[in-house]
């Protein structure tokens, strides 16, 4: 093999040849339910007839034309969509490659912005511990995944973090979902007051954390309370919707879920559906508005930004999703597959938690059911249930390990929008096969 592996998966890896609505097929023929949409992206599964044609008319006409010199059809008919469906001032959209890409547009933008406000001592960004903004080295110093950023953390800037909303562990006894929910929030206020507010920029999070936590949303009252933190300390709330926005729980932005509404908005994997590599960020009146009476101009330009195929590709799967009404067909298989997983792993012996939104379910493995003892490092099932499912013809997403503070480990369903009930079925049946024979 003379190209670099994805390291958690190397000894699993099979060569995919072929892709057909929710299943994916390697060279030896064998057939995998995409239980995981990859790492949350095939929203339409695989093969989309609509996209395919979109992409081949799009390539005849224009692949690539530079955003220094032009704009483009797909790029301004896909942002007039996002605008649409956009929550609050959220109406100008930039739109990259992937979803570090973004994120790191996103810390920038929230540094300019204070900048040309005349904040410049606003540079000290906050985010959570347990939480995953991407690779690339802005990302990971914002991210709380230790195991993917220790190598790096002697070149970065101090990472400040707080917790994260993770009720399953941190709540205390007695304590109500409620209280637990303003404790944490309020770790946001007393870093602000303890870092100065003059210095601080941005927070940032994903509404539903996604791979390093195991689809956590927040309470009711988390995001209301984070919203006005920001706003009495004049920080910007960034939110990283790369793994659960454009339909994942159910609704377009995960943050509508939680009446919260951003100054900037990130999201990806759905976006495109993996058709194309694409990735957007929604930016707020707000911003637009200070940058407009500063320096007059985003202080952020990447080779393929407005890249006209790729458009195209998250234009046709906007289409799709709206036209097939497949957002509610997230909230409605999502709700079956709950019902499915409490069905089934509800009072298994091991699986201490079962949560998430839509389409975004995941199994939290523990020791011990009561206790929530987690199982040590070593004994883990994360990863001998990733390869035991592929050999069930399942492809999932689990986790555990090395991650910041996380005790314990689990298991991501997220399977693409158009699942039938019939194939959440088979998904689950496959799922309890492979945990029984992990754990044996
Ligand atoms: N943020 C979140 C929440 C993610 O899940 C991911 C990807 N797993 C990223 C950012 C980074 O996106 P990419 O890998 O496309 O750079």
């Amino acid at each position: 093999m003379s190209f670099v592996a994805h390291r958690s998966l190397k000894e699993t890896y099979r060569k995919a040849v072929r892709g057909e609505g929710i299943y994916v097929f390697d060279a030896d023929g064998n057939k995998y339910l995409d239980g995981s949409s990859g790492a949350g992206v095939s929203c339409l599964g695989h093969s989309n007839e609509r996209v395919i044609s979109a992409i081949k008319e799009q390539a005849e006409k224009l692949c690539f034309a530079s955003s220094v010199f032009y704009t483009n059809d797909p790029t301004e008919e896909l942002a007039a969509v996002l605008a649409k469906g956009a929550p609050g001032d959220l109406k100008y959209a930039t739109f990259g490659c992937g979803g570090s890409e973004q994120v790191e547009g996103a810390l920038k933008i929230a540094r300019q912005y204070h900048v040309d406000r005349g904040e410049p001592s606003r540079t000290i960004m906050i985010a959570r511990r347990q939480s995953y903004h991407g690779m690339t080295l802005g990302t990971l110093n914002v991210g709380g995944h230790i195991g993917r950023r220790q190598l790096y953390t002697p070149m970065f800037a101090p990472t400040h973090l707080i917790a994260p909303h993770y009720a399953y562990r941190e709540r205390r006894e007695g304590e109500t979902a409620a209280a637990y929910s303003l404790r944490v929030a309020n770790e946001l206020e007393t870093k602000i007051l303890e870092l100065g507010q003059e210095n601080v920029a941005a927070f940032i999070a994903e509404p539903v954390v996604g791979a390093t936590n195991g689809c956590v949303a927040a309470d009711d009252v988390y995001f209301k309370r984070i919203r006005e933190i920001c706003d009495q300390y004049g920080v910007l709330l960034i939110l990283d919707e790369v793994f659960c926005g454009m339909g994942r729980t159910g609704t377009r932005h995960a943050c509508e879920q939680d009446s919260v509404l951003p100054d900037l908005l990130v999201m990806a994997k759905g976006l495109g559906g993996g058709y194309q590599p694409i990735s957007a960020l929604l930016i707020s009146e707000k911003i637009i508005n200070a940058v407009k009476d500063g320096r007059g101009y985003i202080a952020n330009g990447h080779t393929y930004m407005n890249h006209p195929l790729n458009c195209a590709a998250g234009l046709a799967v906007q289409q799709e999703i709206a036209d097939r009404d497949l957002i509610a067909n997230v909230a409605k298989q999502g709700a079956y597959l709950r019902a499915r997983l409490e069905e089934s792993f509800g009072q298994h012996a091991h699986v201490g938690d079962i949560r998430g939104r839509g389409l975004m379910q995941a199994l939290e493995f523990v020791v011990d059911r009561e206790t929530k003892e987690p199982f040590p490092p070593e004994k883990q099932l994360w990863a001998k249930l990733q390869k035991t499912a592929m050999t069930h013809g399942l492809m999932c997403y689990p986790n555990g390990g090395t991650i910041d503070g996380i005790k314990g480990d689990h298991v991501i369903l997220a399977p693409p929008y158009i699942i039938s009930e019939a194939q959440v079925d088979e998904m689950v049946e496959k799922l309890e096969k492979s945990v029984a024979q992990t754990i044996n």
